[in-house]
């Protein structure tokens, strides 16, 4: 079943997170104090959050991204993941991950039916990775990479926000990068999500990024595959990896845009940047499938047909990422 927004756009990719909690605390997503926790009962059980993927499933979403905060810190995350790649009709299960956990995880990951992993690695050098995700470790994301690929996943898409004055430098290492790993590098421009002191100056579009490697390489443009999102993919010829640029800010994706989100206590949202949500938690406690396959069909159908994040007079309640999923 094909579900459709009403702006005819083809929706078939749920994002749904399993917590707001992280072992990280990079700047641009989280106060350094981190989120207020919420406690047991504000976040979804597994019973609920698999009560949504199969009434997405359901209506007609065919990919599912598990996301969070940092999904591989909450217990039983893999034997919720066995029991959603297990729904009939899905046909694409998905992890984004800051890779920390990674070396340990990557073989259950696989066994339980995750297909492909997104990593996110903002820096490849240790104190630039150190400062910015305030304490990670990079050498442990790089043994996460390693083992993803040993246990049989195919070489995990690596999402990188690219900041001005803080690892614009390294465009270039990432470029470099796909000479040799297989990886897709995929530039992400960064979001005023928290409007932390001083946002402005980090701002740089995919365009800039783009001239900044075109400016060494020649590139040649990716063929992108059916649930391949929004990015843009390019290569230098002969290289194992692919780069990609996602203009969430600058660009205008939104036309493609084939997303819903559910955050982890519930809250389902059709646009990233928008203030709407829709409080899914009435139609949990109790159970209620038939509602829920009605609410969500409601927020396909009333997906804005573009953000205005870009736009003069723009403006947006402060969120942190952690708590939407990204
Ligand atoms: N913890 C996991 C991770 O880092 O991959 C999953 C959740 S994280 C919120 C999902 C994605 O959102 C990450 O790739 C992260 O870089 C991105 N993100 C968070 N805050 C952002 C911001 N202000 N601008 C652009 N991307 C952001
Ligand atoms: Fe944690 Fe991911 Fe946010 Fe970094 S981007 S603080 S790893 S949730």
């Amino acid at each position: 079943m094909q579900l459709t927004d009403s702006h005819g756009r083809n929706i078939n990719y749920l994002r749904l997170s399993v917590t707001d909690r992280c072992n990280m605390r990079c700047f641009y997503c989280m106060p350094k104090e981190g989120v207020v926790k919420k406690g047991h009962p504000a976040i979804l059980s597994y019973e609920e959050l698999q009560l949504i993927a199969e009434s997405a499933v359901e209506i007609g979403i065919e990919k599912i991204r598990i996301t969070g905060g940092e999904p591989l810190v909450r217990d039983g995350i893999v034997a919720f993941l066995d029991r959603l790649a297990r729904i009939p009709g899905l046909r694409h299960l998905a992890l984004t991950t800051n890779g920390s956990l990674l070396a340990d995880m990557a073989d259950d990951l696989y066994k339980a039916g995750v297909q492909r992993l997104n990593v996110s690695l903002d820096s490849l050098d240790a104190k630039t990775f150190s400062d910015i995700t305030r304490g990670g470790d990079l050498n442990m994301v790089l043994a996460g990479l390693d083992a993803a690929e040993r246990s049989g996943f195919p070489p995990p898409k690596i999402n990188c926000v690219i900041m001005r004055g803080v690892n614009d430098a390294e465009i270039l290492d990432f470029a470099d990068r796909t000479l040799t790993h297989g990886n897709s590098i995929r530039f992400i421009e960064y979001m005023p999500a928290i409007r932390e002191d001083g946002w402005q100056r980090y701002s740089i579009s995919g365009e800039e990024i783009l001239e900044r490697i075109a400016a060494r390489y020649s590139l040649e443009q990716v063929d992108k595959g059916m649930f391949a999102g929004p990015s843009r993919d390019f290569r230098i010829p002969g290289a194992r990896g692919s780069i990609g640029i996602i203009t969430a800010v600058s660009g205008h994706f939104c036309s493609e845009c084939n997303r819903i989100r559910v955050t982890s206590t519930g809250q389902a949202k059709g646009c990233l940047f928008s203030d709407e949500k829709t409080d899914l938690v009435p139609f949990l406690r109790p159970p209620d499938p038939a509602g829920l396959a009605q609410v969500l069909k409601y927020i396909v159908s009333s997906k804005p047909e573009r953000h205005g994040i870009s736009g003069d007079g723009y403006i947006h309640t402060n969120f942190t990422m952690s708590q939407v999923g990204g």
